[in-house]
């Protein structure tokens, strides 16, 4: 059975972690109570005797209400710890020791920030290695940390209605190779991110209501081929040319060879924090095996599947670090879309013959039977073709 960690759950911790004395206060309240009398007072009633709750904690009340078992047994290891004197060590937060003493295998943990509220994801939730379903929808967000890659185990990522671009979603999104559905509806996207197409095991992707997406597909897709392959100028930030250390430009170049240093058992728990630290400086290329500054010029590169009859076309955006990687992305794309543009009209004209042989062959049936020309039901004809059956295997939804 799953085993789901919720919103409010993520809020009530993140609270206590960034203000100790209230949970300082909320231990306090139970500490002149007896060990037996705390383990027997997992109900709902018990539990209302702290006080009353202010309107702004109501997370702490949500909580009571559904998790009162988990809460308490968080407050009873935290008063076993004072009393053995085992503090907790610095960067050990509440919500890892939580995260640490139940089996989560998925969060539910949508609509927990308003807009212009710090919508920051804590770390400490990516290091759930047995989560299959992660739901982050309606939340404002504008970017997602790289850390979503540590995430081995991910079958399911909802990011529906935030403020998703292209950008904003890192490539570590691949180091998820069991990822079989992300919903990317209602975000800010102008194309779907090039590196979906190298995740092996995605089949779906929703992708309704980007304004961007229609807009920009239109344009591209009905301009030369050429403006397919943009030029970005970058920007000039000089802080980031300071002198850094080898430690930097050795973890560059991993970035760049788009190794899962979460995986690797070659990079010890400080490097993999390291690297996912670093890890936004960095646009990685989609075509060689290099990481460039952000603020360096590059490519952006549309490429264009089609997935449905020929009658819509899904692009993506890749980033190349220079022309030669831009030509080497966007022209085999486009040989790929013609031979599976024209596969397509092969298939369907084929389909338009069998179907018409079909009918002439019921037709000249039943007027040998009645005499007449009049009308005989349709014969059971097979579905239209699609190219999902052999170039593209990824389904979108639009
Ligand atoms: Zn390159």
């Amino acid at each position: 059975m799953a085993e789901i960690f919720h919103g409010f759950e993520l809020l009530l911790l993140k609270k206590f972690d960034k203000h100790p004395e209230q949970w300082r206060d909320l231990k306090q309240k139970l500490s002149n109570k007896s060990n037996d009398d705390l383990q027997e007072s997992y109900s709902y009633v018990d539990l209302l005797m702290l006080g009353n709750i202010p309107q702004s904690m109501w997370f702490l009340s949500v909580a009571l209400h559904n998790r009162p078992k988990y809460l308490l047994q968080l407050i009873l290891q935290d008063l076993e710890r004072e009393r053995t004197g085992n503090v907790r060590r610095p960067g050990e937060t509440l919500l890892k020791t939580y995260m640490n003493t139940y089996n989560f295998t998925e969060f539910h943990l949508d609509s927990i920030f308003k807009y212009g509220e710090d919508n920051t994801l804590p770390k400490e939730i990516f290091k759930c290695p047995n989560v299959k379903l992660l739901s982050l929808k309606y939340n404002c967000l504008d970017k997602i940390p790289v850390d979503i890659g540590r995430m081995k185990n991910l079958r399911f990522l909802a990011l529906t209605n935030n403020k998703l671009q292209v950008q904003s979603i890192p490539y570590s999104l691949t180091f998820c190779r069991k990822l079989k559905t992300i919903m990317l509806d209602n975000n800010l996207l102008d194309a779907l991110p090039g590196f979906l197409l190298k995740m092996p095991a995605i089949r779906t992707v929703h992708r309704h209501g980007n304004h961007n997406y229609f807009k920009s597909t239109f344009m591209w897709y009905h301009t030369d081929v050429g403006y397919r392959i943009i030029p970005s100028e970058g920007a000039h930030i000089d802080s980031e040319r300071n002198p850094k250390p080898l430690q930097f430009w050795a973890a560059k170049t991993v970035i760049g060879m788009k190794i899962d240093f979460f995986e690797d058992p070659n990079f010890s728990v400080i490097l993999q924090d390291y690297l996912s630290e670093i890890y936004h400086l960095f646009k990685v290329c989609h075509y060689c095996s290099g990481a460039s500054f952000r603020y360096q010029p590059g490519y952006k590169v549309i490429t264009f599947k089609n997935p449905y009859l020929g009658n819509t076309c899904v692009p993506f955006q890749h980033w190349a670090c220079s022309i030669k990687c831009a030509v080497a992305l966007e022209v085999p794309a486009r040989q790929e879309q013609i031979a599976a543009a024209t596969r397509l009209d092969d298939l369907y004209e084929e389909y338009i013959e069998e179907c018409q042989t079909m009918f002439s062959d019921v037709q000249a049936r039943h007027s040998a039977l009645c005499g007449c020309i009049c009308t005989s039901p349709p014969p059971t004809i097979r579905s239209p073709p699609t190219t999902t059956n052999h170039s593209n295997r990824i389904c979108v939804v639009s």
